[in-house]
């Protein structure tokens, strides 16, 4: 992974390639960023950069014995401990023992988030952890010097799922051995052990810029520049949500939205039992992204009526939509409504029944859209 393959985020490569030549690497890094940033990748493009033998001014060469290993996930000094799950019920898991899918996923699902993960290791329901087992195993491998590389790095994708077993780790973060590199990156900086958020140097990464965005979907994905723009404008710079709104066509989803508010609006409760029917069959993940883009053409809509048509880069068929979104409801409104799909969006992942939960927000859809008062004055 090279800083070239990252979408946008300039700025912080600069600094990232200033620190190395500059020779101020911290030990403890913590890369802070939201779901889609591209915070793992930038952290393994980072990796390569320190331990390249031919660093060029701004990216690592690609070409020597230890970008080739970098490149693979194979560099015997690049650690990584990602949440994992018992393979067998009572088992004590270290993240190594699923390594081999480790890699698999960084190099298809660089912008994947736990969920995505979680789900390549079969994990359905469980939650993943990042256990007392592997905390002893990084402390093991960095009480051995590095193999090949000046600096043993580790990657801790995840210090949220650390629970107090996390603490193991103080001693080595704050006193490490000399050229170590721990670099923790994270989506909730609340969600980490504040023990441990106190001994590591913040570096935030921001979303890529959409136009950063909308370029990566024309190079990478072939997309034409208009399509391209829509769906970078409805991931607001979330990569993972762009790649997965790719998967189903947009217009599949407006239409599919179309009917559905119309069926809520116009009281049809056999017209809302056929959709929901067809949501049903299509599974928890493109459920998730239904609901998803239902949410990004409303942030959009409530753009568009804030900055006005000439400030928003917005396609004709998503502008038509986003107008008639802003017909039905008011921005509060609008923002209840966003609210209602998070917590769908929550619920969905976490496996509840579908059907219940789509007839359950449809009814409280109609309700939120009918109660213009009520929800104004609240
Ligand atoms: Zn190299």
């Amino acid at each position: 992974m090279q800083f070239s393959n990252i979408i946008g985020l300039q700025n912080i490569k600069q600094k990232l390639v200033d620190m190395v030549h500059d020779n101020r690497i911290s030990h403890g890094l913590l890369f802070l960023g939201k779901e889609g940033s591209g915070n793992l990748p930038l952290a393994v493009a980072f990796a390569q950069y320190v331990i390249c033998e031919d660093k060029q001014q701004n990216e690592a060469c690609g070409k020597c014995a230890a970008c080739k290993k970098a490149a693979e996930f194979i560099h015997p000094d690049i650690h990584f401990s990602f949440p994992v799950i018992p393979k067998k019920t009572g088992t004590k898991p270290v993240s190594n023992d699923y390594i081999t899918e480790w890699r698999e996923f960084l190099k298809n699902y660089p912008y994947g988030n736990a969920f995505d993960w979680l789900q390549c290791i079969g994990a359905e329901n469980k939650q993943g952890n990042i256990t007392a087992e592997e905390c002893n195993d990084i402390i093991r491998k960095f009480s051995l010097k590095s193999y090949e590389s000046e600096y043993k790095i580790l990657i801790l994708w995840l210090p949220e799922y650390l629970g107090k077993e996390g603490n193991k780790l103080l001693k080595l973060i704050e006193e490490p051995p000399a050229k170590t590199i721990f670099i923790l990156v994270a989506e909730n900086e609340e969600e980490i052990l504040s023990t441990i958020r106190s001994r590591v140097q913040l570096v935030k990464i921001p979303l890529p810029d959409t136009k950063d965005v909308q370029t990566a979907l024309i190079k990478g994905a072939g997309l034409f520049d208009d399509n391209a723009l829509d769906i970078a404008n409805l991931s607001e710079g979330n990569y993972r949500n762009a790649l997965q709104l790719l998967q189903h066509s947009v217009s599949d989803w407006q239409q599919y939205l179309r009917d559905w508010l119309n069926a809520i609006l116009k009281g049809g409760h056999p017209a809302i039992t056929k959709l929901i029917e067809e949501i049903n069959k299509q599974g928890r993940e493109k459920q998730k992204q239904f609901l998803q883009y239902f949410n990004q053409s409303l942030a959009q809509s409530i753009r568009l009526r804030i900055l006005g048509n000439e400030n928003v880069n917005i396609s004709s068929q998503d502008k038509d939509f986003a107008e008639r979104l802003n017909k039905i409801a008011s921005i509060s409104q609008q923002e209840k409504i966003i609210e209602e799909l998070d917590k769908a969006i929550y619920y969905i992942e976490r496996n509840a029944n579908a059907k219940m939960l789509f007839h359950a927000l449809s009814i409280k859809l109609r309700y939120i859209i009918q109660h213009k008062t009520l929800i104004l004055t609240k």
